[in-house]
Parts: C-alpha cells; sequence; structure tokens
C-alpha cells in the first residue's frame, strides 16, 4: 500500500482499524469494481492502492462499513460513512441504513445521564457544607442555603450558563415599526419566542416582539436563514439542557419519521406559527432533533456533491489504470508497433 498521496506526496495518517489498509484516515472504495483509495487530506484527491494488495483490505473495508460504521449521508451514487476516527467514502448505496436522527437523540439521552448526575454532586455538595460546618462548629449562610434545596439546581443552572451564557443570539438590528435597536435575545425569553414556517422548505423563521411598540408579525425582530437556524437550535439545546428520557427520544424519532423528513417535522410541529413556550414536549424534542439534522445534512451534501465529483474522475482514472475501458492497452499496442503488427 502506498503511504503517501500520488499527486502531492503528503504522508496518510494511520488508522488503526484496519490491518490491511492501515494508510489513511479517509479511504474510498468500490466493492463491485473492487477498487480502493486513500484520499489525501491535503490535496483531496485519491490515491488508487496497487491492485494485487486490494482484496484482503476490501473485504475488510465492507465488514466494517456493514458492522460498525455509521452513514452520515449518501446519494444515489456514493455514501459517505464514519467508523470511528476513520472516514469511509462507498461507492454504491448503503444497504442497511441506521434512522439518521437518533444519532442526535443519542446525544439529548446522554444530556440526561449528565443532568442526573449534576443533581447528585449537587447533594454530595450540600452533605460536604453540612459535614464542614459542623466540624467548623457552625454552618454558613451558603450552607443553609444549599441545604434548602438550591444545591442541584445551582449547579445545573452553573453548568447551563458556563454552556450557553446568557444570550441566544446577538446582533443588530431595528423593528420596522418604531426603530427599537435589538442587541441580544435572552435565553430567559425564550418561552415567547415566535416560530413561524416559511418558504423555504424546513426552514424557520424566528420573531421577538418589540418591547417599545409591542408590535410582533408586522415589525419586531426577524431572524431567517441560516441566523434563524443557530439560534433556533441554541436556545432548543438550552430548552432541553436536562436532556430527554429514551422513550421520549423514541417518540420525537416517530414523528420525524412519520413526518417523512427532517424538514417536514419542522413544519408539521410550528404549523401556522407557534411561541416555542407553547410546544408540546416530544414536539420540541423532536424539533430540536430535526433541526440539527437539517443543518447536518446540508453541510454533508455539499460535500458529498464535491466527494461524487472527485469520485467520477478518479473512476475514469482507474479504470483505464486497471486497464477496463482501453479494449487494448496501451501496453499491447506499443509491443504491435514494434514487432510489426505480429503476434
Ligand atoms: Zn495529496
Ligand atoms: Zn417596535
Amino acid at each position: 500500500m502506498y503511504t503517501r498521496c500520488l499527486v502531492c506526496a503528503t504522508p496518510f495518517d494511520e488508522n488503526e482499524q484496519l490491518e490491511y489498509a492501515p494508510h489513511g484516515k479517509r479511504l474510498a472504495f468500490d466493492p463491485s469494481r473492487g477498487r480502493l483509495w486513500a484520499i489525501c487530506g491535503t490535496c483531496r484527491r485519491w490515491s488508487l492502492m496497487p491492485i494485487e494488495e486490494r482484496w484482503e483490505a476490501l473485504d475488510e473495508l465492507e465488514k466494517l462499513a456493514i458492522d460498525k460504521a455509521r452513514l452520515l449521508s449518501q446519494t444515489d451514487n456514493i455514501s459517505l460513512l464514519k467508523a470511528g476516527p476513520l472516514e469511509i467514502v462507498r461507492v454504491g448505496r448503503a444497504e442497511r441504513t441506521e434512522e439518521a436522527w437518533w444519532r442526535y437523540g443519542r446525544e439529548l439521552a446522554s444530556r440526561r445521564e449528565n443532568w442526573n448526575k449534576l443533581g447528585v454532586a449537587g447533594t454530595i455538595a450540600a452533605g460536604a457544607v453540612v459535614a464542614g460546618g459542623w466540624a467548623a462548629g457552625g454552618i454558613s449562610m451558603f450552607g443553609v442555603w444549599l441545604i434548602m434545596g438550591h444545591g442541584s439546581e445551582t449547579l445545573r443552572d452553573g453548568a447551563r450558563w458556563l454552556r450557553f451564557g446568557s444570550s441566544a443570539w446577538r446582533g443588530n438590528e431595528r423593528c420596522s415599526s418604531c426603530g427599537y435597536r435589538f442587541r441580544a435575545i435572552a435565553y430567559r425569553d425564550r418561552a415567547s419566542i415566535g416560530l413561524f414556517p416559511t418558504e423555504e422548505h424546513g426552514r424557520l423563521e424566528l420573531v421577538a416582539r418589540c418591547p417599545k411598540c409591542g408590535q410582533y408579525r408586522e415589525a419586531g425582530l426577524h431572524l431567517r436563514g441560516d441566523e434563524a437556524d443557530r439560534t433556533l437550535r441554541r436556545v432548543l439545546a438550552y430548552h432541553h439542557f436536562a436532556g430527554a428520557s429514551e422513550r421520549r427520544v423514541f417518540k420525537a424519532s416517530r414523528l420525524i419519521q412519520e413526518a417523512g423528513s427532517p424538514q417536514d417535522l419542522a413544519r408539521i410541529v410550528v404549523r401556522d406559527g407557534k411561541r416555542l413556550g407553547d410546544l408540546q414536549r416530544t414536539g420540541g424534542i423532536a424539533l430540536e432533533i430535526a433541526a440539527n439534522e437539517a443543518t447536518e445534512q446540508r453541510l454533508l451534501e455539499a460535500e458529498l456533491a464535491e466527494l461524487e465529483a472527485h469520485w467520477k474522475r478518479e473512476e475514469e482514472l482507474a479504470s483505464i489504470i486497471d486497464g477496463e475501458l482501453t479494449p487494448l492497452p496501451v501496453l499491447e499496442q506499443m509491443r504491435r508497433l514494434v514487432t510489426g503488427g505480429s503476434g
């Protein structure tokens, strides 16, 4: 196997998952045509591995792709999979597809675990203050306050603040009706944020009421496009900082499945428009999963389009190198020229 990129000579990073193809953190393979490439992280070109060294590696890759890899995205021609740190481009559609939204669902479920741990930590902190207080011959005001049940919540609020800060959006926008200047949307005002469908499939508009003139639909603050996506994802992650139980994630995932796609889900949940505070719990969780999924899909689709273009070009080269396209390989033609056409 080549240890360096054939185009720019950058050494491939080693991977530990593949015994027969240890060079490269991003590999591409075509199980039906028997091709194997390592993709260069520097110039992004594909290096076709020597034909006689491919077969074990191809078996190994296909096994990894089926058993351990997660499907990130796919087109009709290629799929992008991830197995640990290894990224795999597989030519052909993936047979087995993990429902994509489970990925983010798992993140919500693990948030719930952390949330519970923070609660336990708060109780232990309160206990420590009590013990320490007795030892020192008195309990501080802080100790009393912790014992009165503030421990867990304070730790949780602190952890949330550390992670998110206080504003979901910062900027400089004017109310079109009264000229009031919007500088930020605070998380604590999230319940009143309006979510409205837009003509752009699956994307929502975020609306905040103007605190000066009270306008909402006609004026106030309106966020759209990427800015709205980012703010929405942030607000929902804050809103669901406690995570969700697996049962809830399961129900939310089923909602997305029934909707047909993350984009359709957004439209179903907000209908003609809804305040964030009025979302049903499962609908809200589903919306967070869908919002993140839709964003990731948009990024992946751009990446996949580029990979597919690379694949088309590299496959053309590979079929020449492997001697399939030219009915008479160049060497054979030359031999005939040299020998005067005999043989
Ligand atoms: Zn290179
Ligand atoms: Zn206004």
